[in-house]
């Protein structure tokens, strides 16, 4: 902790806000201040985008082969001090130590992906129809961007679009989440440490996000936005972004069915539950919301996911054993009781969990509800927290259609046997990613994101640069 930079980092710099304002850093496991970082106005965001755009004509015409060996050389440093970061994580957003150490291997991955696409920006060409002209296409990076996490992978979030970036030759604006700014402030040290020159990455660290991204949206030098965070703040983001016609990349919440059809294997599907709900305490764009399970199985399906869920340990993430962490804050926590009232309201009976412990820190500890009514709160809000909902359906046609009646559309699991049923019940859900008798898809080696009010574009893969690179045509007529 010592170590860890509190400044602003900007034009290669750590700097204090120009006004000297200052914000806490809270452990969510204790409830106490960790430290102060710096608080970024509007005048500090200004000189970080000028940072940005006075680092974009030289940074876009270094060679590919040095963008690719800084992100590699990053991505080595982030893996060596896999324990130092994990622990920095682990304090400032509560996640289990083993977690986050996963979180730091997920993240550097990004970098190491993104270093060897660096390396393959393809371009292409051609005789046109006519036989006379030619084409040339070349890809360009689309300018300075703004980039904005969430504090649930403090990390990763930072990694997945910072990694192509600055393989595409961007530079960048990046401001995280005010609850996590520490994993970001590190990671800016690395890539410094790595060689990224002067002004390519700056981080504003800030409690002020409106007042510091509004007027970079709206001034016309950012070209990109690329947000990460609710939909509801993807949706004011985008409205923002439209003056300026900035190009944006959104991934935003979802809301995931998790289906098990009678020919599921159990043993396969509960193990696919325990990490699409707990995987992050369940504070993930990505978590299951709704479980539902073929009537034929869904009590012994939910006595199995309430005996496993209710062995695992609650306790501060820097403690041995821990499973499962602190919610992120108070305000969460108090979420994740509303909704869990609201259906035991509704007739849900509670299998296990359900009662907040007594003491200091947000721990809210593994619940399984089970005969949870359609119209609960739960059904249509991110619960964003460790509680698995069942409900039960009766045939394909039914619980495809339940499935998709939601707004979002990131991500859906499967569980069955059957290869028919497999594919066909994957295609039909509205949905940009599916997990097949598996609870987790995250790979940075595959695209990202949703559909519907999930987001637009795709974060990783070999799709995920295109997000950062903008096509220019020469024509070229042969005389
Ligand atoms: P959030 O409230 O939308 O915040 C996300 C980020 O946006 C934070 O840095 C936040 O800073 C910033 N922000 C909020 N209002 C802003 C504004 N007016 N202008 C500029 N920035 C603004 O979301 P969250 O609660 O941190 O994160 C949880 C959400 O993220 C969930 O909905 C989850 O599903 C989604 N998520 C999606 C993915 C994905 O890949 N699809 C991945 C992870 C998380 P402040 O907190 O200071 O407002």
């Amino acid at each position: 902790m010592t170590d860890t930079p509190t400044q602003l980092f900007i034009g290669g710099a750590w700097v204090d806000a120009a006004d000297g304002a200052t914000m806490p850093v809270d452990d969510p496991a204790t409830g106490e201040i960790l430290c102060h970082v710096a608080d970024a106005g509007p005048k500090d965001a200004r000189l970080a985008e000028d940072a940005a755009v006075r680092a974009q004509e030289k940074w876009a015409r270094t060679a590919p082969r040095v963008r690719s060996e800084i992100l590699r050389r990053a991505y080595e440093i982030i893996l060596e001090r896999t324990d130092e970061l994990a622990r920095l994580m682990t304090s400032e957003m509560g996640k289990p130590l083993a977690e986050a150490r996963g979180e730091v291997a997920y993240a550097a991955e990004f970098f190491r992906w993104f270093s060897e696409e660096a390396v393959r920006i393809d371009g292409g060409g051609g005789v046109l129809p006519d036989g006379r002209n030619r084409m040339l296409l070349s890809r360009r990076p689309v300018g300075p961007c703004l980039l904005i996490t969430p504090w649930n992978f403090p990390l990763a979030m930072g990694t997945r679009k910072i990694g192509p970036a600055v393989a595409a030759g961007c530079t960048m604006v990046l401001k995280p989440a005010p609850q996590t700014p520490l994993s970001s402030l590190a990671l800016a040290g690395i890539l410094k440490e790595a060689g990224l020159p002067d002004g390519v990455l700056n981080v504003v660290t800030t409690s002020r996000a409106g007042e510091v991204c509004e007027p970079l949206l709206r001034g016309g030098r950012i070209r990109k936005l690329s947000f990460t965070g609710s939909t509801q703040v993807g949706r004011l983001l985008l409205a923002q972004s439209a003056d300026m016609v900035v190009r944006t990349s959104m991934e935003l919440g979802g809301n995931a069915p998790f289906i098990v059809f009678e020919d599921a294997d159990l043993d396969v599907a509960v193990d696919g539950a325990m990490l699409a709900k707990m995987r992050n305490m369940g504070e993930a764009c990505t978590a299951a919301n709704r479980f539902f399970v073929h009537r034929s199985v869904a009590e012994e399906f939910g006595r199995r996911l309430a005996t496993r869920m209710g062995a695992l340990v609650v306790g501060p993430g820097t403690r041995d054993g821990v499973d499962v962490g602190p919610l992120i804050d108070a305000g969460g926590r108090a979420k994740v009781e509303e909704l869990v009232a609201d259906a035991v309201e509704r007739g849900a009976r509670v299998l296990v969990g359900g009662r907040r412990p007594e003491g200091p820190g947000c721990f809210y500890p593994p619940t399984v509800l089970t005969d949870v009514d359609p119209g609960s709160r739960l059904m249509d809000t991110e619960i964003f927290g460790p509680v698995a909902a069942i409900l039960t359906f009766d045939d394909e046609d039914e619980v495809v259609r339940r499935a998709n009646d939601t707004p979002w559309g990131l991500v859906g699991y499967v569980f069955t046997e059957g290869l028919d049923r497999a594919l066909r019940v994957s295609e039909r859900l509205e949905v940009g990613m599916v997990g097949l008798n598996t609870g987790l898809v995250s790979n940075p080696a595959a695209p990202f994101g949703g559909v519907k009010q999930s987001g637009l574009g795709r974060e990783g893969g070999r799709v995920g640069i295109d997000e950062f690179l903008e096509y220019q045509y020469l024509a070229v007529p042969v005389r």
